[in-house]
């Protein structure tokens, strides 16, 4: 007899695993045998046949995240170093002028629910599911054989931990991490909190649309949601003034730093809500020659797409109408429940809202580091796309 952890599917989720998708839902699974919370399971369909091993989480709606299709491979800890060997090797090769990316981004290298980001010698950790937590102690030990890191934090206070009942935790787990680090991105210095900054202490995704978009750049520039000046700092090289507002003041506080780090002089940091200053930018007729549109994601979940997708068109539909003649407004979403086609549906809304018309110059994603999967749509979460107005 079978003793092993086992999930039975039904038929719909098997066809979907078998089309490259790799999470099962609470809903589609028939039954559970001698299934602990966080092991690695069998997953079998209504007729028993072997499918896949995958993670099982007792709490999340997303209850099987797939590992292994192969009978005769066992996700070992051996298997979990070959795909963090893999992952490494996919990475595109960074000059010296970037010393930070994600070196594992979870269902992007078949590695669901965990997340590796490197800042110079250090490693941030995260394990976002009943799973991939229950592994983190191999994790790391592969890590310090595989990289010889100084150091390595656990970012594990994201809110997706909650829904696995997983605790929110933040702190160094081997070696050393600064408080502070600093890196390079495309030849800027940042400074990165890693045990407490937003995300990983940074948002890597956007580094290739953080260059992108100061090739485009010019003029009287705005940068919205600027967090540590991502954006704001890469539109500095050619823009002859740039206002960065965030209403977060340690973000601010964070962005000033880093201007002052570079010896830029043309930013200007402002802590406030982009929703009022968009308003009165709007009341003052103030114009600008470049906009950048970054805001968090507003859609979280699916339940809050219709209010968040008001907050995206109020947001662009003000932009819009704030951009001089020939202005490049660069418009970004980070809410994986939207996709492509959505969000050029709502700018295109937004700019007729705005009576503008708007050429696409480019169609944009996360970062190359931060692979996404063909087979599953929600891998690809960030969209940018780069408009100039034509009118
Ligand atoms: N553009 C940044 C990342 C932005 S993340 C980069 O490229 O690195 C989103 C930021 O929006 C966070 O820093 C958060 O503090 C800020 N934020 C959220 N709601 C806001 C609001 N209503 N007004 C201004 N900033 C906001």
């Amino acid at each position: 007899m079978n003793t092993n952890p086992t999930a039975v599917i039904n038929r719909k989720a098997a066809l979907r695993l078998r089309s490259g998708h790799l999470w099962v839902y609470k809903s589609d699974i028939l039954r559970l045998d001698n299934a602990e919370p966080g092991v690695i399971v069998e997953v079998r369909d209504e007729r028993g046949r072997f499918q896949a091993r995958a993670f099982y989480s007792s709490k999340s709606k997303i209850a099987l995240r797939l590992l292994t299709t192969r009978e005769d491979e066992s996700p070992d800890a051996g298997f979990f170093r070959r795909r963090i060997q893999e992952a490494a090797r996919r990475r595109p090769a960074f000059d010296s002028r970037t010393s930070a990316y994600r070196l594992v981004n979870g269902e992007g290298d078949g590695l669901p629910s965990i997340i590796i980001d490197r800042f110079n010698n250090v490693l941030v950790l995260q394990t976002l599911s009943q799973g991939a937590d229950a592994v983190k102690s191999d994790l790391i030990q592969i890590l310090q054989e595989e990289f010889h890191p100084a150091g390595i934090a656990e970012r594990n206070d994201v809110g997706v931990r909650e829904l696995e009942g997983l605790p929110l935790i933040s702190q160094l787990v081997a070696g050393e991490v600064p408080e502070e680090m600093e890196y390079c991105e495309n030849g800027i210095r940042f400074i990165a909190r890693l045990l407490e900054g937003q995300k990983t202490g940074s948002f890597l995704d956007q580094r290739e649309n953080h260059q992108a978009a100061r090739g485009y750049a010019r003029g009287q520039a705005l940068d919205c949601f600027t967090y540590a000046g991502g954006f704001a700092l890469h539109l500095a090289a050619t823009c002859r003034q740039v206002l960065a507002i965030d209403s977060s003041a340690s973000a601010v506080d964070l962005g000033r730093r880093n201007a002052l780090l570079n010896g830029v002089q043309n930013v200007e940091f402002k802590e406030a809500n982009v929703f009022d200053e968009l308003k009165a930018f709007d009341r003052a007729q103030e114009r600008f020659d470049t906009i950048v549109l970054d805001p968090p994601a507003f859609a979280k979940k699916r339940a809050n797409l219709d209010s968040a997708m008001r907050g995206y068109k109020e947001i662009n539909l003000r932009a819009m109408k704030l951009l001089s003649p020939g202005g490049v407004l660069i418009s970004c979403s980070c809410s994986q429940h939207i996709s492509e086609i959505d969000f050029l549906n709502l700018l295109s809304d937004s700019a007729s809202d705005a009576y503008r018309h708007f050429a696409v110059l480019e169609k944009r994603t996360q970062s190359s580091d931060h692979p996404f999967l063909l087979s599953m749509p929600e891998t690809l979460y960030l969209k940018c796309a780069i408009l100039q107005a034509i009118d």
